[in-house]
């Protein structure tokens, strides 16, 4: 650490990226949001958009922070990193910023970028995408189960259930689903493509958060995956948003079967 601290200091660009991008992302991150703000500014200035976009796709910061650090860089580099951030992490940074903010960077934006990023802001109310968590374990099917264990404990605090690991490819398209059972009972040793199940139920991100509880009560799931069209892994819905589905929907169904209004509009003055 003390030698990149160095390398910056010194302005020795080369030297810095070499021994920063060893670092995994997360590591990047950390480092990146010690440093003081005239650190951070040559650092951006040493990095690619698309190299900043791996550490922001790892910060976990408040929404002041977001709005300190974007604001020392350059719009235009702003709006590239975000494009080139995971959709849904992009969304939840610029959902941390003004309207005019938001549409600004999303103009400067390359299209196909910001059409991404646009389609995860608003979910529209009662569907999956409003109800569904982006912190879920994502796994590669090219890698050992003792490696996807690693993974397992060090995303388990901030993961909202550590019970399914889910394995993406390289476009992070999900391809399959394990256990914590199934990990915890599998050699060390094994390939994941080789002890997953691969066919496996998800929701899409439009659809009907009824249909969503219905598919989790039907298969017993304590946790679905919810993709795009493209089958790419935006999201999960646990049980426990799902059991507050199932209660609204209830307390609705059972008004319409005693022929009196729903609670909410009886209270309407
Ligand atoms: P069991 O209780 O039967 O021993 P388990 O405790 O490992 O299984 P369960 O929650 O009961 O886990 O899940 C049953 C099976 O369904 C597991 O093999 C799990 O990998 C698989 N599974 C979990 N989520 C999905 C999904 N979305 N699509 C398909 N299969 C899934
Ligand atoms: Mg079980």
């Amino acid at each position: 650490m003390e030698h990149i601290v160095q390398a910056l200091y010194d302005e020795k660009m080369e030297e810095f990226r070499k021994q920063f991008l060893k670092l995994h992302p997360y590591d990047r991150a950390k480092f990146y949001v010690e440093q003081s703000p005239e650190v951070r500014k040559r650092m951006y200035e040493y990095l690619s958009p698309a190299e900043m976009a791996e550490i922001f796709d790892h910060l976990d910061i408040e929404e002041e922070e977001y709005k300190t650090y974007l604001s020392e860089m350059d719009p235009l580099f702003v709006a590239q990193m975000l494009g080139h951030m995971y959709a849904d992490n992009a969304a939840d940074v610029l959902n941390e910023l003004d309207k005019n903010e938001v549409a600004n960077y999303l103009t400067i934006m390359d299209d196909e970028a910001a059409k991404d990023i646009q389609g995860l802001l608003h979910y529209k109310e009662y569907t999956a995408g409003s109800i569904m968590t982006t912190e879920y374990i994502a796994i590669h099917t090219n890698q050992t189960v003792r490696s996807a264990m690693h993974i397992l404990k060090r995303e388990a605090a901030n993961a909202e259930t550590i019970y399914y690991l889910y394995v993406v490819n390289e476009q992070r398209q999900l391809v399959g689903v394990l256990s914590l059972r199934e990990l915890l009972t599998s050699d060390d040793d094994a390939m994941i493509y080789d002890v997953m199940n691969d066919q496996v139920v998800s929701v899409l991100v439009d659809e009907d958060q009824e249909d969503v509880a219905r598919k989790m009560q039907n298969y017993d799931f304590l946790a679905l995956p919810v993709v795009d069209a493209d089958n790419h892994l935006l999201g999960i819905i646990t049980v426990d948003d799902i059991v507050d589905v199932i209660s609204e929907e209830a307390t609705d169904d059972y008004s319409k079967l005693a022929g009196v209004p729903d609670v909410d509009i009886q209270y309407t003055p």
